[in-house]
């Protein structure tokens, strides 16, 4: 079984597959494999987490990007 892989959104750290060429969070087109943990939003609007972390949309978020 192969192992999905996922990158992480330079700009506000969401994660998508490998081949997305838009981040559907913030719009932007810059990518890094360099990412450690993730946090998972499932209620953007009632998170305090997603507020934090500008976090729009469910989905998952890295916790570490390489810079
Ligand atoms: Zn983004």
């Amino acid at each position: 079984m192969a192992k999905v892989q996922y990158k992480a959104c330079r700009r506000c750290r969401y994660l998508v597959e490998l081949d997305a060429d838009k981040c559907p969070n913030c719009g932007s087109e810059e990518f890094t494999k360099l990412w450690r943990g993730y946090i998972l939003i499932i209620d953007p609007a009632r998170s305090l987490v997603a507020k934090k972390i500008d976090a729009k949309i469910p989905g998952a978020y890295a916790i570490k990007v390489a810079r």
